[in-house]
């Protein structure tokens, strides 16, 4: 197997001197060297095909022994040196102190083509950042990671990669709804990439303990291989790299809105300090357009992760992300001016994108009440957000309200419920946004052409990653790699695979796996 290797992290920045690998707190450093577990008998189920390429391996390298082995942490590459991150993060909106990667190890880094990929574990044993928990993934959380992250990938979402999904052939201990059942599930490695996964929580970690000069080398090490675009110095640099991280972070969002993904658990640990969708545990896709929703079960008092929330978290970890580079810079105003920015650009980007969503590309004065109306309307009985979106493009200009009506219907959840007040409502917004669309300078087939790149037809519904994971449990895996081939293509027709356009089945809704998650993985 020919890597170009090329390690940067583990050789730039303070590596933790102890070498044993025993649950501590790791001071001053940014990671630990460590290395990945044997498993009993690894198993390949699923490899990207796509993702094998970007690092410069061939679909040959991927059936051989030796790549089973290295991305099920049996065997370490020659001139590799794996490693844990040491970072820290606000959970839940408090400080947890040093978290760090408790189940995942960086093997290396590749570049191919110009672009670095870090790899790693997850699900590959205990690190010194396990605390008390056993560093291992269980199969139904992998393929959900393995299966979401390509997705949104193909969806146009910025996010982490997946390369490979590996039984370890070892069983795993979990208490699935945290409610005194514990039982064995088997367990898996998803091997994982991204250009670094570096996170909030890994300046954090460091303001917290007062470890400026390694703050420093952090944020020097992420500008200089990550925002090369950066070009200023001294405290201007680090401001440059905080307005860089928002904006990059707000995109990020507007595409979770846009698609209809609930992360479940964006605490600052799990926010990718390039703007990446990272840690895909508890998440759900929207199903019922419902700003209040949100799939994990951990937070479902507070809902704090809710869909119609997430914008003003990713602010709030913000804040912390300009707490913790506050040492580099020692001047609240400027850190303040780029997060009071914040809102501003984001609402700006909302609102284009829920307009792209409904085929208006001009613009109006009352175009945000447009869409206001819109959101509200959607939410007066459930009303499945991917189908309407989609079918919303299959409207003509000259169509009466029973016509558009029936084009849009399949998308609600109790169709007796579309009467009296709640069909004047519909009747009254449809109204205005046919005037609006007159506005438009778009044929009908035009419009539908530019909505239907916007407006996913296939998203990884929550029941589907669960049938896939049911299956699996079975020894079945044609699931697994039938979803993986339709969300490739998330945008297109794909005739062949029509009935997974539909709405939750009934089964679904209360089911475990399907809307309820919880953060045991
Ligand atoms: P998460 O909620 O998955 O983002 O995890 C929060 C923290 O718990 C991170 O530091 C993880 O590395 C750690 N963690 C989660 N699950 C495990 C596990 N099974 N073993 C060790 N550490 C874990
Ligand atoms: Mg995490």
């Amino acid at each position: 197997m020919n890597l170009n290797i090329q390690d940067t992290f583990n050789k730039e920045l303070p590596a933790d001197k102890t070498i044993e690998n025993s649950r501590r707190q790791v001071l001053d450093a940014c990671f630990s060297f460590v290395e990945p577990k044997k498993t009993t008998n690894p198993k390949l189920i699923h490899a990207s095909k796509e993702m094998i390429e970007a690092i410069g391996l061939t679909e040959e390298n991927a059936t051989s022994e030796d790549f089973l082995k290295v991305f099920t942490g049996n065997k370490i590459l020659e001139n590799t040196h794996p490693y844990a991150m040491c970072y820290g993060g606000h959970q839940f909106g408090n400080w947890a102190g040093q978290l760090g990667d408790g189940r995942a190890i960086n093997l290396t880094e590749v570049v191919h083509k110009n672009q670095r990929w870090a790899i790693q574990l997850k699900g590959s044993g205990e690190t010194p950042y396990s605390r008390t928990a056993d560093g291992l993934a269980v199969l139904r959380s992998s393929i959900r990671e393995y299966l979401c992250s390509e997705a949104m990938f193909h969806l146009g979402v910025p996010t982490t990669r997946a390369l490979s999904l590996s039984l370890s052939g070892d069983d795993v201990l979990r208490d699935v709804m945290y409610n005194g059942n514990p039982a064995y599930e088997k367990g898996a490695i998803v091997s994982r990439l991204a250009p670094s996964f570096i996170r909030f929580g890994n300046f954090e970690i460091l303001a917290a303990r007062k470890q400026h000069l390694i703050l420093k080398q952090l944020a020097d090490y992420t500008i200089k291989h990550f925002y090369p675009e950066i070009t200023s110095e001294g405290k201007q640099k680090y401001l440059d790299f905080l307005v860089e991280v928002r904006n990059k972070t707000i995109d990020m969002i507007v595409h979770w809105q846009r698609v209809g993904f609930v992360h479940g658990v964006m605490n600052t640990d799990n926010m990718s300090i390039l703007g990446l969708t990272i840690d895909y545990g508890p998440y759900g896709w929207l199903e019922g357009y419902d700003f209040g929703w949100t799939p994990n079960t951990t937070d479902a008092q507070h809902k704090r992760y809710r869909y119609g929330n997430q914008s003003q978290i990713g602010l709030w970890n913000l804040f912390k992300l300009a707490n913790a580079l506050y040492p580099l810079i020692e001047e609240v105003k400027p850190l303040q001016n780029i997060l009071d920015e914040y809102s501003d650009i984001y609402n700006e980007k909302y609102q284009e994108m829920m307009k792209s969503k409904i085929g208006l590309f001009t613009d109006d004065e009352n175009d945000k009440e447009l869409i206001g109306r819109l959101e509200e309307t959607l939410q007066l009985s459930e009303t499945d957000m991917t189908i309407f979106f989609r079918n919303l493009s299959n409207i003509s200009i000259e169509d009466s309200f029973n016509n558009t009506f029936e084009k849009i219907k399949g998308s609600f959840y109790a169709i007796d419920e579309i009467k009296g007040d709640i069909k004047n409502h519909w009747k009254d917004w449809f109204n205005r946004y046919f005037k609006r669309l007159q506005q438009e300078n778009f044929s009908d087939k035009k419009r539908k052409e530019k909505m239907d790149l916007i407006n996913p037809k296939y998203v990884l519904r929550n029941y589907m990653a669960q049938l896939a994971i049911d299956d699996a449990n079975k020894g079945d895996y044609k699931l697994i790699d039938t979803l993986y081939q339709l969300l490739k293509k998330p945008y297109s027709e794909q005739p062949e695979y029509e009935k997974w356009f539909a709405k939750r089945p009934d089964w679904a809704r209360h089911k475990v796996g399907c809307s309820m998650l919880s953060c045991s993985s």
